[in-house]
């Protein structure tokens, strides 16, 4: 289950199977920052043409109400691909006030490293969080569409399985807001590379005229589960940030200048 909560005037998300794993983590809103329009008001990401310092205070106060470490947040550059960086104690701080600082080519992040808060940005793209129980390990996803198609998300646990001896029947997973199948709209380049990647393209393509429309979240699940993922330890948020702009940023409902909301998870 998800669930939106408020301190100090700042809202975020948070998945309750994660949370009884004595898991910190939160997806954030865009309300309760100093961003002005049209990055208004909580906008995470350094790279959208938004004030840095407005940035800069807005990523403190998401850190502060949920009691997490900014200093010590390892980011990466994000852009859909499909690698994935083991977060080591070197990497604590890595993009979390500069953004040329971030892990470069990296488009997810896994460690066991405690209080080493990973975070991501997004607008519309799928944050999906994970976390192995047993093992004590979490990974965090950026998945748009390239990264769906190349299997970001369950290349990660797969990772995570590599490193750490996670096996995929264990990960607890969450699937945050991002555009839901109401509003994402693709073309027939994207449609074709979704049936060249999943034999059960017909459950996550809907034809919408002469275009589809994508599922993202299914397409996400259902890789994960491909590898063992248990469906019942995969929770999905179901809140579409396009048709949700006053409350989250979207990409597509702005026409491409808006802010970063942000996914965080710690151990
Ligand atoms: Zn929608």
């Amino acid at each position: 289950m998800f669930t939106l909560k408020h301190k100090n005037g700042i809202w975020y998300g948070t998945f309750q199977h994660l949370t009884d794993a004595k898991i910190k983590h939160g997806i954030s809103a865009r309300l309760g920052g100093v961003s002005k329009v049209p990055y208004a008001t909580l906008d995470l990401g350094l790279h959208t043409g938004d004030d840095k310092a407005a940035v800069r205070e807005n990523r403190g106060r998401f850190f502060q109400a949920l009691e997490l470490d900014l200093t010590k947040a390892a980011t990466c550059e994000q852009v859909h691909a499909d690698r994935i960086a083991i977060v080591t104690e070197e990497d604590a701080g890595k993009g979390a006030e500069v953004y040329e600082e971030a892990l470069q080519g990296i488009d997810a992040l896994i460690t066991n490293v405690k209080d080493l808060p990973l975070l991501l940005f997004f607008a519309d793209c799928v944050p999906i969080l994970i976390v192995d129980p047993v093992h004590r390990a979490i990974g965090l996803s950026h998945a748009g569409w390239k990264g769906t198609v190349a299997k970001i998300g369950q290349k990660t646990i797969l990772a995570m399985q590599q490193h750490f001896a996670t096996k995929p029947e264990d990960c607890l997973v969450g699937i945050a807001p991002s555009i839901g199948p109401c509003c994402y709209e693709v073309d027939d380049v994207v449609a074709e590379k979704v049936k060249a990647a999943f034999p059960y393209w017909e459950d996550l393509l809907t034809p919408q005229g002469r275009r589809w429309r994508l599922n993202l979240w299914k397409t996400n699940q259902r890789q994960l589960e491909d590898i063992g993922v248990n469906p019942k330890n995969i929770a999905v948020s179901q809140v579409c940030t396009s048709c949700n702009k006053e409350l989250f940023f979207s990409y597509r409902a702005e026409q491409g200048v808006t802010g970063r909301i942000g996914a965080v998870i710690s151990l």
